[in-house]
Formats: C-alpha cells, sequence, structure tokens
C-alpha cells in the first residue's frame, strides 16, 4: 500500500525502513494540514502522530484525496475529530500499547529529578560547584502518590511507586482489581488530590478531563505537592499551574506534555524566539522540569510501534478485523 508519513523525524524512518516489508512509504517532516494534505498523491493511508491535527476540514481532504486509512503511530486519538471520519468512512488505527513501562519510567524519571534536584546538581557539578546548598530533597518511601488514570501506563507506574515503597492512591472510571490486590486504593478524585504528596496524571484527553488540574482543584491539594504530567498537555490549565507555583502552593511540576506543545516540540527551535509566553514563564521556576514529550521515546517502544503500525496497516489492506481499530 502507498502511505504518507507525516510528522517524521529520523528514528521513525530508521526503525519503519528496517521493518517494513510490502508497503511503498514516503516520507514528509511536515505536519499534515488542509495545505500539506496536497503532497498526497495516491496514498491510501496516511501514517500520523500526536501533533498532527487532523481537524474536520482535514479529515474532508484527505477523503478527497482518496485516503481510507488513518494509522495512528502513537496510543492518543484526541487530536482527530473521529465523528467526522465515522461519518465519512474513514478508518482509523492507533498504536493502543507499545511500552507502558517507557512513559511509566519517564514520569519516575521526572519525579527522581525534581525531587533529589539532579538538573540543579547537575549543572553545579560541571561547574566546578561541589556544595550541597539548597540540594536537599526528600524519600519517596512512605509518601502518597495519587495515580489518575490506570490502564496500561498508569498501572505500570503504580507498580513502580508500590517496588519502591509508596503508599498509591487512585482514581479511574473503572478499577483495575489486580493493582487492588497488590494494595493501590481506589478514592474518589478529590479525595486522591486532596490525600496525595505527588500526583501524576495517566488519563486519556476529553471533554471530561479537559483542565482536569486548574485553580479548584489545586486549591482541594496539600500544599507543596508535586503533579507529574506524562499524558496530554490539555489536563493542565498551565496558567492556573503557574499562579499556584508563584504563591508555592504547588511544589514542583514535571511535564513531558504541555497544551500547546503543537509547534514547540519535537523541534529546534534554540536559535528562534519563543513567542509562547506561558511556557517561558513555566521554564523559569527551578522547580519546574519540561521534557518534549520523549515518555515514549526508547528503542524498544519505537520498536514496537513500528510492528503494531505495520501490522495495522496489513490488516487494513487485508481486509482483517481491525483490531486496533478506533470507533466512536
Ligand atoms: P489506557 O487507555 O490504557 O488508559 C487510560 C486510563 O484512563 C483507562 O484506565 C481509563 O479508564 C482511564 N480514564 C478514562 N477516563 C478517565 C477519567 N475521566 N478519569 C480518570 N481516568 C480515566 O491509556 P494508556 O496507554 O495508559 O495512556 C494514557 C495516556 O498517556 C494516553 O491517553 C496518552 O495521552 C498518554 N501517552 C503519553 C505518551 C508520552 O510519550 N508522554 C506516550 C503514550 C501515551
Amino acid at each position: 500500500m502507498k502511505i504518507a508519513f507525516f510528522s517524521t523525524k529520523s528514528y521513525d524512518r530508521d526503525f519503519f525502513n528496517l521493518l517494513n516489508k510490502h508497503n511503498e512509504i514516503e516520507y514528509f517532516e511536515t505536519n499534515l494540514t488542509v495545505a500539506t494534505a496536497n503532497l498526497l498523491n495516491g496514498h491510501k493511508a496516511v501514517c500520523v502522530f500526536v501533533n498532527d491535527s487532523l481537524s474536520r476540514e482535514v479529515i474532508h481532504t484527505l477523503k478527497n484525496k482518496g485516503v481510507e486509512l488513518i494509522s495512528l503511530r502513537c496510543a492518543g486519538f484526541n487530536n482527530v475529530d473521529m465523528a467526522a471520519a465515522h461519518e465519512i468512512g474513514i478508518k482509523v488505527v492507533r498504536v493502543p500499547a507499545y511500552s507502558p513501562q517507557a512513559v511509566a519510567e519517564h514520569a519516575l524519571a521526572l519525579i527522581m529529578t525534581l525531587c533529589r534536584k539532579t538538573h540543579k546538581a547537575y549543572n553545579r557539578v560541571r561547574e566546578n560547584n561541589f556544595s550541597l546548598e539548597k540540594l536537599n530533597g526528600f524519600n519517596l518511601f512512605g509518601k502518597t502518590v495519587g495515580v489518575v488514570g490506570t490502564g496500561e501506563i498508569g498501572s505500570a507506574f503504580c507498580k513502580i511507586m508500590l517496588g519502591i515503597g509508596c503508599k498509591v492512591i487512585a482514581y479511574d472510571i473503572m478499577a483495575n482489581d489486580e493493582l487492588e490486590q497488590r494494595g493501590v486504593k481506589y478514592l474518589p478524585l478529590k479525595e486522591v488530590f486532596q490525600q496525595s504528596d505527588i500526583i501524576s496524571l495517566h488519563c486519556p484527553l476529553n471533554e471530561y478531563t479537559k483542565y482536569v488540574i486548574d485553580k479548584n482543584t489545586l486549591a482541594q491539594m496539600k500544599k507543596g505537592v508535586m503533579i507529574i504530567n506524562t499524558s496530554r498537555g490539555g489536563l493542565i490549565n498551565s496558567r492556573h499551574a503557574i499562579k499556584a507555583l508563584k504563591t508555592g502552593h504547588l511544589g514542583y511540576l514535571g511535564l513531558d506534555v504541555y497544551e500547546q506543545e503543537a509547534g514547540l516540540f519535537f523541534q529546534d527551535l534554540s536559535n528562534e524566539l519563543i513567542q509562547d509566553d506561558v511556557i517561558s514563564r513555566l521554564m523559569t521556576f527551578p522547580n519546574v522540569l519540561i521534557t518534549a514529550h520523549q515518555g515514549f521515546f526508547t528503542n524498544e517502544a519505537l520498536e514496537e510501534i513500528a510492528n503494531i503500525t505495520l501490522s495495522n496497516i496489513n490488516q487494513f489492506e487485508n481486509g482483517i478485523e481491525l483490531t486496533n481499530e478506533v470507533k466512536v
């Protein structure tokens, strides 16, 4: 099948070229938009990533270009207008789980860095500053960790935190029996917010979860709470988070995702003037750590993403039931 890949980087090409046997793949570095959809020429599928915006207009353009399949090489599908895809008859497939551990371990990396200030220690030591002043952190052992969303990634994260000796409490619309047996306690969301020393978000972004962290929910939390978001930027109202950071109520913030990340993340902008004042302000806080959506970025995960994406596409081409179809 002829497939157009959008938002591709060298690592996408490396893994897909290694594993692709049957398809004719054309790689485009640009995002998919109405304008760039004009690059399509006989492609039956588009393969897209987290910051490609598949609005109704883009989906109509795809249809006019003869595209029959949208293949997401990621888990989240909040960037696709599913109603439009359904109405128009374009199938959507995704990679629901490729390496939940990759993202869960990255959440742990953000926590460990923030709580032991290794980001500051690294810079100090490189400048021959071996002082420990103000580098004191806190033990994770015994702390209460609140997990919002205990699907694939959230449950891998719960197990890591239990292993460290934390008390793990969680909120999900559906409890996971295995986690309960291991000692995770499900509570209403408000109680998770009230009791946690560290809160980690692992739920999808949708109409119910948009800005689940805002000034009202921040006010419910303990003073000095740590919030970690490796899920989707829109879960946190960044302006409210900045206000809470300024008062010290929000003690630490670890972000791998940001609500306006499209146009910033996955690009080298080191010679540009950043026009987004919200992320610029966030980057000034010593207790805020931002990574550019790299939670998934391990060799194991990249290989699995390529394998599952190619399998999704082969299923579509051969008229086999689509195991990973996103349905409305
Ligand atoms: P999943 O579908 O396995 O789990 C999501 C969980 O959230 C489910 O248990 C679901 O019941 C729960 N949920 C749904 N609505 C909820 C609500 N209103 N409140 C609380 N919980 C709710 O998904 P996953 O594979 O664990 O991925 C979680 C999220 O992580 C994805 O949606 C994606 O946005 C993000 N993600 C980020 C990266 C990264 O690189 N940072 C990589 C992969 C996925």
